[in-house]
This record gives structure tokens, C-alpha cells and sequence, in this order.
């Protein structure tokens, strides 16, 4: 049962430090106090400020949306930021802000005592590993050189990774002391801070604590979704990193097969998918490889489209937003069907009608069906996921799964549809490697 107790009785009116200025409202944590997992933030944007609540904006829509693609209902989780108000423009909290701040946040990790802390970018990292971690006398390394290394594999092989609590003094907000002032004596963690410590899953251990309570739970950096809105790179260590949590709170079994599925929605991803396929280094000595390209569309039009060129890899392309990106959108994949040997659909007759009308033409003579060859090979049924179960014993997800037929693709979960639809490329992939063995054998 969800347990709610006000972990930080007097936020609301706190003026410890001059965000208080410009604020609208300050953002406390959310979440029920005996929650097993604790997410941390940098500090609220306009929208948070605005509404009072963390994690509402463009990127909290995506965290919560990941979070339930993954199985972890985001009202069990307690979110909340390093700050609790919105630093002016955007900006990042100073040090000296985030130490003030540190108050609160120490309370909520006292009341909660989670299992799993999820670290969201360098801030929360910094404020909780501190300064210095990893190692004795660095400062806490940059999360690109982090990243991987604070992982359940990493931190499970790994006996050298010993992490550093920190000390606040006068750790109560109405004690009149220096509440928050980080001290210089940090010292090393007892044996408990090892990367090996027990419990389900992995992530590094780590204790904070304030006035003598130490609280031990496994932590787990991850990117921030708003970089991971920014690119794709990071969108995918962000969607692993979910991921990595959903296995530590053992609420999602170890997937069958590691898929690289990522989505796109601005110019820089369309641009980084372009790249990618262009210095796809098969093509230097194999030439070209064949594409699999998939649709989603509804009444509304085509919704994105999915590539794929190697197996368990797939790009979603979200074909929605300004004049600019979706002529961008449209361009790119021009380029990739100019790029390639071959592109290969299920059922061509009803993909290629919606990229015309989104003003894709794609050759007919470079057009592959795998619904054509399972028909030759008397595949019997030729839909594509009863392929896939039947022909690659892969486990897939279906389209009524994930949605009603009379909802429209825009209002779906967008991280779910995209690893639909670029699990659907994947397949389509497949299948045709696996057909044309087989009819060439015939
Ligand atoms: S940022 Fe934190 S310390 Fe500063 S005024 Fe807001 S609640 Fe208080």
C-alpha cells in the first residue's frame, strides 16, 4: 500500500536561497514516501514551476512514459529535483544553491529509504556521489566517462568501485545552523559502499548520511531525458537506463534478445541516422545493404516510419512536427532509399501509397515484398508477426497490445509505438535474409 507522509513539512514557504526570488511556486517531491524507487532531477522547468508538480514538462512526459513502458507504474515512484525552484532562464543551480537545497532533499531520502536511486544527468549525479567519488581524491567524472561503468553488469563484475557519502551539517532546516553546508571531511563509505553489494539486480551502493542515519541503496546514473530528447544517442542510454531500473526493482525479467531500437524527432537525429548509414562500413567492402522500411500511418497520415539494415537494430523516424523537420524527415529518407541495394517492405501495397503522399517516391525496381516471397514459399499465415513467431521464433509485440483500434497513433504511448514500429522493420529484416536463403535454395 502506498504510504503518504509530508517528507518536507515547510518547502512551500522556503526563502533559504535567492531561486526563492523569482519563483512561482516551489516544486516539492512527489511520489508515495515508502516508494522502492527515487528519482532525482536537476530543477524545475517553466512547466514544473508553473504547475508546482516535477516532472510534468516535454521531458517528465517522456521519463513517466518510459518508466510505464517499462513496467514501473510512475505514481510508485518518488520524483523530485536537486532544487525545488526553477533557477532563472534555465540555468544550473550553483553549487552553493544546490548545497542550501540539499536540506530537503535529505529529508525526502530519509523519509523514503528507497531501494533503487535513479540519478537523472550530471547535476543529480554530482549532488549525491559528490564531488568526489570512484575514486579517492577525483572529482566525480563526467556521465558520458561514467555512464556503463554504474551499471548492473559493470557494478556486478566490478570490486573497485567504492563510492563516498557525504556529510551535511545541521541536516534539519529549522535547526539554525548551517543547514546544507557540504563539509570538507567526506570520508569513504564502509564495505557497504562496494558496487557489489547484494539485493536483486545491480547499481552501485551508496550512503547518505545526515546526522547519523545512513540509508544504503543502489544507484543507477542515468541520462537526463532531456538530452535524450536532444539525440538519440542519448535516447537510447536513457531508455536502457529505465530499463537497467526495471531489472533492479525485478519488475521486468531480462528481455529474450537485446534489441538497439531508437526514435527520432529532430533534426540532429535525422541527421545522426543519415550519418550512420552512410558510414555503415559494410558498404566499403560488401556494397550496399538492403533496407527495411516500415510504416505507421492512420487517418491522419503517414505517423513515422521505421528503418532497418542490421539485425536488432532499428531507427523510428516520427514524421510530426514544423514545416522544416518534416521536409528534413522526408529528405532523409530519400537519401536512405538511394542509398541502399534494395528496399524491402511487408505488404509494399499499402506502405507505398502513404509515402507518396508524404512525398517519398520509392523505385519500384528497388522494391523487395517479404509478404511476395512467403507467398512463393507457401508461408500460410503471411502476417508479419505470425511470420516472425513462426519463421524466427521471436516473441514481438503486436499492434492491439499496445493500443485501441480507434485510438489515433498521436495519442498512443510514443516510446512504446516507436520500438513497435521499429521492432516491425527488424522483422521485415529478417524475414527477407531468411526468405531469399531459402528461395535461393529452392
Ligand atoms: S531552491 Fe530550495 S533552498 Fe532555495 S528557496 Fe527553493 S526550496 Fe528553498
Amino acid at each position: 500500500m502506498p504510504s503518504y507522509v509530508d517528507p518536507t513539512p515547510g518547502v512551500t514557504s522556503c526563502v533559504r536561497c535567492t531561486l526563492s526570488k523569482r519563483r512561482h511556486s516551489v516544486v516539492r517531491g512527489e511520489g508515495p514516501t515508502n516508494a522502492r524507487a527515487f528519482v532525482l532531477g536537476e530543477a524545475p522547468g517553466e512547466t514544473e514551476d508553473l504547475s508546482g508538480r516535477p516532472f510534468v514538462g516535454k521531458a517528465g512526459r517522456l521519463l513517466r512514459d518510459t518508466l510505464q513502458a517499462n513496467g514501473i507504474d510512475p505514481s510508485s515512484v518518488y520524483i523530485t529535483n536537486s532544487v525545488k525552484c526553477r533557477p532563472p532562464a534555465n540555468r544550473k543551480p550553483t553549487s552553493g544553491e544546490l548545497a542550501t537545497c540539499n536540506v530537503w532533499l535529505t529529508l525526502e531520502l530519509e523519509a523514503v529509504q528507497p531501494d533503487v536511486i535513479l540519478l537523472l544527468g550530471q547535476t543529480a549525479i554530482d549532488v549525491l556521489l559528490t564531488r568526489r567519488v570512484y575514486t579517492a581524491g577525483r572529482k566525480t567524472p563526467k556521465i558520458t566517462r561514467l555512464y556503463g561503468k554504474m551499471g548492473v553488469e559493470d557494478a556486478r563484475q566490478r570490486d573497485d568501485l567504492t563510492y563516498w557519502s557525504s556529510w551535511w551539517r545541521g541536516s534539519r532546516p529549522n535547526d539554525g545552523n548551517h543547514a546544507g553546508e557540504l563539509l570538507q571531511d567526506d570520508g569513504p563509505l564502509d564495505s557497504r559502499g562496494s558496487g557489489t553489494s547484494g539485493g536483486t539486480g545491480g547499481g552501485a551502493a551508496v550512503g547518505i548520511r545526515p546526522e547519523g542515519l545512513q540509508v544504503t541503496s543502489k544507484v543507477i546514473c542515468a541520462y537526463h531525458p532531456a538530452a535524450a530528447l536532444r539525440s538519440p544517442r542519448f535516447m537510447s542510454g536513457f531508455v536502457r537506463d529505465i530499463e537497467r531500473l526495471a531489472e533492479t526493482l525485478g519488475v521486468k525479467q531480462q528481455a529474450d534478445e537485446q534489441h538497439a531500437y531508437r526514435w527520432v524527432h529532430s533534426m540532429e537525429g535525422l541527421d545522426e541516422l543519415l550519418a550512420c548509414r552512410l558510414n555503415d562500413p559494410q558498404a566499403y567492402t560488401e556494397g550496399l545493404r538492403p533496407l527495411a522500411l516500415d510504416t505507421e500511418f492512420d487517418k491522419d497520415g503517414l505517423h513515422c516510419y521505421s528503418v532497418s539494415w542490421k539485425e536488432s537494430e532499428g531507427w523510428c523516424v516520427f514524421f510530426s512536427g514544423d514545416s522544416s523537420y518534416k521536409d528534413w524527415a522526408r529528405r532523409t529518407l530519400r537519401e536512405l532509399v538511394d542509398n541502399s541495394s534494395q528496399v524491402v517492405f511487408h505488404n509494399a501495397k499499402a506502405d507505398i501509397p502513404v509515402l507518396q503522399a508524404a512525398g517519398v517516391r520509392v523505385p519500384w525496381e528497388k522494391v523487395q515484398d517479404t509478404i511476395v516471397q512467403a507467398y512463393v514459399l507457401r508461408k500460410a499465415p503471411l502476417g508479419l508477426k505470425d511470420l516472425a513467431s513462426n519463421e524466427l521464433g521471436l516473441k514481438v509485440i503486436r499492434l492491439e497490445e499496445l493500443r485501441d483500434p480507434d485510438v489515433r497513433l498521436a495519442d498512443m504511448d510514443q516510446a512504446r509505438l516507436a520500438h513497435y514500429s521499429a521492432q516491425d522493420a527488424d522483422l521485415t529484416l529478417r524475414l527477407y535474409h531468411k526468405f531469399r536463403k531459402e528461395l535461393s535454395e529452392a
